[in-house]
């Protein structure tokens, strides 16, 4: 699928004469190692947006609960549509009545490596992410070192979009996460963002 097709249901989703989020480009060439943010989304539940570059956009996740560095426990992470690369550092608020409305501040960002290994080779990002097999180091401000995104097979998971994230074990692991309540471009809580009137659309 071309990454313009992949941002339709997206932009379906949208009416981007009232909401400030990016329509999105989408993105030729990268030369960059691929984007990793999570955004804090105070809409009409409070969640976490988990996303990775693959292939020129942004796949998505919903997560009910944070990230936890705690290799013992799994996040439920609930595939949603893929987000233009733009969106990556979107913060600000979405008008009520939109999709998504609400309160959106980027909880966390940096840069990912893949690590994804099969019988000792590498397996590409494209390949895992099809597989439901992504493992990769986090470079973010928040978190750190080496996750699992794994998408569990088997007829007792509710969901086909339903996938699991977790800490793999490494130094990062069991540490305690800094700065949880404030955003990692701007340093402002949700609550101070929701009061920054200039976000909104007119
Ligand atoms: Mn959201």
């Amino acid at each position: 699928m071309t990454a313009s097709k992949k941002l339709s249901t997206y932009r379906k989703k949208r009416v981007f004469t009232e909401t400030p989020e990016p329509r999105g480009r989408v993105k030729k060439t990268k030369t960059k190692k691929p984007m990793y943010v999570i955004q804090l989304h105070d809409a009409s539940h409070l969640h976490y947006d988990f996303r990775l570059e693959i292939d020129g956009v942004l796949v998505s996740w919903a997560m009910p609960k944070g990230p936890s560095t705690d290799p013992s426990i799994k996040r439920l992470a609930i595939q949603t549509e893929d987000h233009p690369m733009e969106y990556g550092d979107f913060e600000g608020i979405i008008p009520q009545g939109n999709y998504g409305g609400g309160t959106v501040m980027v909880w966390d960002t940096g840069t990912f490596e893949n690590i994804k290994t099969h019988k000792g080779e590498p397996v590409s990002l494209t390949d895992s992410y099809r597989k439901g097999t992504l493992e990769f180091v986090l470079q973010g401000k928040k978190l750190k070192g080496a996750y699992a995104l794994i998408k569990p097979h088997g007829s007792s998971f509710s969901s086909p979009k339903n996938w699991l994230l977790f800490k793999l074990d490494d130094k990062y692991a069991n540490k305690k996460i800094v700065n949880k309540t404030k955003s990692t471009l701007t340093g402002r809580t949700l609550k101070q963002i929701a009061a920054d009137a200039d976000n909104v659309w007119e």
